[in-house]
């Protein structure tokens, strides 16, 4: 059987090129070893703020009475919100399928293997393509701990599915992935300790907005140690022994359970990848060009694969273009305006450039730096609670990158990548009417 296009890997970049392919009349095959939907709605996105939304209405109900509501008896049902999560999962993968069934894609469920740019081995059948993308995604970075063999850790999918809640949880990495998991058990009443081996949490976020966030939860209770290295991890008696160093010297943090969240690595083995014989940049990640093709004409490689952004949307926009330039449409992949989000309560958003980026580059800047109780929205809906909005302009007066902390970041950055991505001048922006009361006033504020 002769397709135009093969698709290994059914996550957002494979689903999303798939369907954009399938629309446009191509005859497409999509290989997918699991489930369609990719770690992002299996394992990741979606579970997780799931889950996480959850422990927003658990965190809302006990603070119900900051607004004049008493709520009485609140608790968490943690099989319920598990089972929730597990149902959206299977009503968003049943969508995907829905869409490509719709667009004619053939969905191949089973491990496959490149044979050369031009044929897909998978279930003993060999498949005929002229063009082939790679969306084969990332895979959990283990890291080579003493002892770690001898315990037993908990990755993210682990934390997703858990059958009752710890007393305690010690997380290894303080990134996006690890506070997110360490909110979502603070919230359900674990006592959590967050080790990073930075001296800040969420990795290149803004440094400012990184350490305000590490500060509510500190007040929360969650315990952080920073700038500390783990040496080894031991099941003893009384849990689970992180053993680490740090400025301090060596100490030990003691937890029923460990959660691993060190990063993530693209998934480029067991899969004939090597047959293809595809160039390596420098960092050594896959060498794609701006329309996602690889040093091999006709293979793409687009996602987490790729290694360049590791996100969802991301993974979705590089899908895309790569259909776009096999269509003969013209587009290209532009990382500049690549919103990145965490969504604890409060959330953290930020697009473009970091005030540290610019600062390290020597780019001219200035810092428009707001609360964000100048929103009265946000002051109403946020009791006791402050933020930050913080805006980097150029001295042409486009803007360089936002970064703000307070609910809800998630929805109000997309206004800062729009004004990123389309170079709009601040007078512009500032001629855009804004409806009152939002939170999203606050750019307006801002600027
Ligand atoms: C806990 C967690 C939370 C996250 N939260 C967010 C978030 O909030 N926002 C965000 O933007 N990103 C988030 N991410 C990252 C996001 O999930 C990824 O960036 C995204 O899934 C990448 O999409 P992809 O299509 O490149 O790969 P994936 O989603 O990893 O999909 C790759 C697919 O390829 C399949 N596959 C691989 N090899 C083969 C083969 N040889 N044959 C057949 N099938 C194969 C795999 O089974 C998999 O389904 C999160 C990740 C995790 C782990």
């Amino acid at each position: 059987m002769e397709y135009q296009l093969a698709i290994i890997g059914g996550g957002p970049a494979g689903y999303t090129a798939a369907e954009a392919a399938g629309k446009a009349g191509l005859k497409v095959v999509l290989f997918e070893e699991n489930n369609v939907g990719g770690v992002c709605l299996n394992e990741g996105c979606i579970p997780t703020k799931t889950l996480l939304y959850s422990a927003k209405v658990h965190d809302s109900a006990r603070h119900a009475s900051k607004y004049g509501v008493n709520v009485a008896d609140v608790s968490a049902d943690l099989p319920k919100i598990i089972s929730r999560k597990s149902r959206i999962v299977r009503k968003l993968t049943l969508g995907i399928k829905g869409k490509l069934a719709a667009c004619n894609v053939e969905i191949v469920n089973g491990h496959a293997e490149i044979v050369d740019k031009n044929h897909v081995r998978c279930n003993g059948a060999t498949y005929a393509c002229g063009k082939q993308m790679l969306c084969a995604g990332s895979e959990t970075f283990i890291p080579p701990l003493t002892g770690l063999s001898d315990v037993g850790y908990w990755t993210h999918r682990h934390a997703l599915d858990c059958k009752e809640l710890p007393a305690s949880l010690a997380v290894i990495g303080g990134g996006v992935i690890g506070m997110e998991f360490a909110s979502f058990f603070n919230s359900l009443g674990v006592k959590v300790t967050v080790i990073e081996m930075l001296d800040k949490i969420l990795g290149p976020m803004d440094r400012e907005i990184s350490a305000m966030l590490c500060a509510e939860y500190a007040k929360r209770g969650v315990v952080f140690l920073l700038g500390t290295k783990v040496t080894g991890v031991a099941q003893e008696q009384d849990g689970i022994h992180v053993v680490y160093e740090n400025g301090q010297g060596a100490g030990v943090a003691v937890a029923e359970r460990l959660l691993l969240s060190v990063g993530r690595r693209p998934a480029t083995k067991g899969f004939g990848l090597e047959n293809l014989g595809l160039k390596h940049t420098e960092r050594g990640l896959i060498q794609t060009d701006e329309h996602l093709q690889s040093s091999v004409e006709g293979v793409y490689v687009c996602g987490d694969l790729n290694g360049v952004s590791l996100l969802a949307h991301t993974a979705v926009r590089e899908a895309e273009v790569a259909v776009n330039h096999i269509l003969g449409v013209d587009d290209r992949m532009d990382y500049r305006a690549v919103p990145s989000v965490v969504y604890t309560n409060p959330e953290v958003a930020g697009v473009g450039a970091t005030e540290e980026m610019l600062q390290q580059a020597q780019v001219p800047h200035r810092a428009l730096k707001i609360p964000m109780a100048y929103s009265g929205r946000f002051v109403a809906e946020n009791e006791g609670l402050n933020g930050l909005c913080k805006v980097l302009v150029a001295d042409d007066d486009t803007v360089l990158g936002a970064h703000v902390l307070g609910n809800p970041a998630s929805e109000i950055i997309t206004l800062a990548t729009m004004a990123i991505e389309t170079k709009m001048k601040l007078k512009d922006w500032k001629k855009i009417i804004f409806p009152h009361p939002t939170v999203c006033e606050i750019f307006r504020e801002a600027l």
